[in-house]
């Protein structure tokens, strides 16, 4: 990289060092916000936030971060290079923010903020019609976002792009192709005469003190690193980073089943895990080559120590004893019966209550839909029927309200089109992920006994450490030796439901 002009580069790193700092500062305002923020506090807030995040995109899309990275890529050099690879990084966030025009990301902002206090009383009313307006306009907008980001194939190729950077809709289509049949006989298997336990066999008082602090035992025992991070409350579970070194995450309680906050805490602390893991130097933290690589990627970290782990006997086997240290009541109940307790497979109708055997087909059912309203086969208008069609055919089940059905979940109120598949992928590689990580010996042997370390040093090794460095399918393909392949999701599924 020796002919490259030093300027442009380090301009760069400059220019991200900044941007890194602003992200932060609006992650903490936004951690706040969801954690310990006095209601009069919302509106300046939200104009503190929107500040933020306008400079932040002012900075990034100025025309001379443009030339600077123009005269980085013309300098040739070792593509695999640290800093070509940031070159590449900066590119591709570069055009994704700048190839927007102004006015449709002010047009789309707007338009969500309606959209999302329309959906909320239309769930609360169960009436789709009320919301129906708002999703139209945002599925127009989505569409010509799609237009100025530009795609091969098909346009909702170009949404997928935000959250899992070189999936494509024909792939995914072909994944969930094969899922569907295998996945549909599995659940009308593991939900029908199976043995079960009454929903209520860990039920009791749970008081939040001690909640809390079995907790944090679990969560240091898989590893997390409370001197890089904490737990607070949240009406939401989530995890954020702070800055490097400072991963938040969030539960919430239930007082009457402490596996709620629990696994909510398995959950975020996979994606915390993860986060704690990309590279945070001084010197490298702020380049976009420690930033984790989609949301994909991040999923397959929380639901492998949240469902893998989490869900095992193993790990019961270990922390059924410290839980009973913190809730008597549980003294004397069966490992087996405990463990059964947690993998308890249900039809249902709201995807966020759903099992790991039923999650998948909650998720084939929004990626049909969007495909269909993306490509234009599908109208908003028609939505609530093609939804329900699809639960019955699915699921078996008939749904009665709206509410219960496609006004059920947030995420198009906020735009998110192309978001839902990176659940399914997250539950895909993380089944991959960990039947590879069991092939060494000695992660197996001490999964066994209930112990994480060699787990968690192998993700380090194979996902962690690369940051960006991969895109998703080759860092899977580099971890595992195969692509995302959902076989090893059904051969778990199958072991644990069907034993
Ligand atoms: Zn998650």
């Amino acid at each position: 990289m020796s002919r490259r002009p030093p300027s442009a580069y380090n301009e760069l790193c400059r220019l991200s060092r900044e941007l890194h700092l602003l992200a932060n500062t609006s992650s903490l305002a936004a951690w706040d916000q969801e954690t310990c923020l006095p209601p009069a506090g919302v509106a300046f807030r939200a104009k503190q936030l929107a500040y933020l995040s306008g400079k932040h995109h002012a900075l990034f899309t100025d025309p001379r971060v443009g030339e600077w990275i123009a005269a980085c890529e013309a300098t040739g050099g070792s593509p695999a290079s640290r800093s070509a690879l940031n070159v590449r990084e900066w590119r591709y966030h570069y055009d994704r923010a700048s190839k927007l025009p102004q006015q449709l990301v002010e047009e789309f902002e707007e338009t969500k903020a309606l959209a999302h206090a329309a959906w909320a009383e239309a769930r609360e009313k169960s009436e789709f019609g009320l919301f129906q307006p708002h999703l139209e306009k945002i599925v127009k907008l989505r569409l010509e976002m799609a237009q100025a980001w530009g795609y091969e194939q098909h346009p909702y190729d170009a949404l997928l792009e935000e959250y899992e950077r070189g999936v494509r809709t024909e792939e995914l289509e072909k994944l969930f192709d094969n899922l569907q049949p295998d996945l549909v006989s599995l659940v009308a298997e593991a939900t029908e005469g199976r043995p079960r336990v009454a929903p209520d066999y860990l039920a009791g008082k749970y008081p939040l003190s001690r909640q809390r602090a079995f907790n944090r035992l679990v969560a240091e025992g898989i590893g997390f690193d409370f001197q890089a991070g904490r737990i607070d409350t949240a009406v939401h579970p989530f995890c954020t980073t702070l800055g490097p070194r400072d991963v938040r995450l969030t539960t919430r309680y239930n007082r009457k089943n402490f596996t709620s906050s629990l696994y909510g805490v398995l959950h975020e602390a996979g994606h915390g895990m993860y986060e704690q893991g990309l590279p945070s130097d001084e010197d490298q933290a702020h380049l976009p080559l420690s930033r984790a690589i989609s949301l994909g990627i991040h999923e397959s970290q929380s639901r492998l120590w949240e469902n893998h782990v989490g869900r095992s006997k193993a790990f019961w086997k270990r922390w059924l004893p410290v839980a009973a240290d913190h809730f008597p009541h549980l003294q004397g109940l069966k490992l087996a019966k405990v463990a059964l307790a947690v993998n308890q497979a249900k039809k249902s109708f709201i995807r966020v209550e759903a099992d790991e055997v039923t999650y998948d087909l909650h998720i084939i059912l929004r990626f049909r839909l969007e495909k269909a309203l993306i490509d234009g086969s599908l109208s908003v208008r028609e939505i609530p029927a093609h939804w329900n069609a699809l639960v019955k055919q699915l699921f078996g089940l008939k749904v009665k309200k709206d509410r219960d059905g496609c006004l059920q979940d947030v995420h198009w109120s906020f735009g998110l089109i192309g978001y839902f598949p990176t659940y399914s992928l997250g539950n895909i590689n993380a089944a991959q992920l960990f039947h590879h990580a069991r092939r060494d010996a000695s992660v197996a042997e001490e999964l066994d006994k209930g112990r994480c370390e060699a787990l968690l040093v192998w993700l380090r090794e194979k996902i962690h450490r690369h940051g960006s460095r991969y895109l998703p399918n080759e860092l899977m393909k580099r971890a595992t030796g195969e692509l995302p392949q959902a076989h090893h999701l059904l051969h778990h599924l199958r072991e644990r439901y069907l034993p």
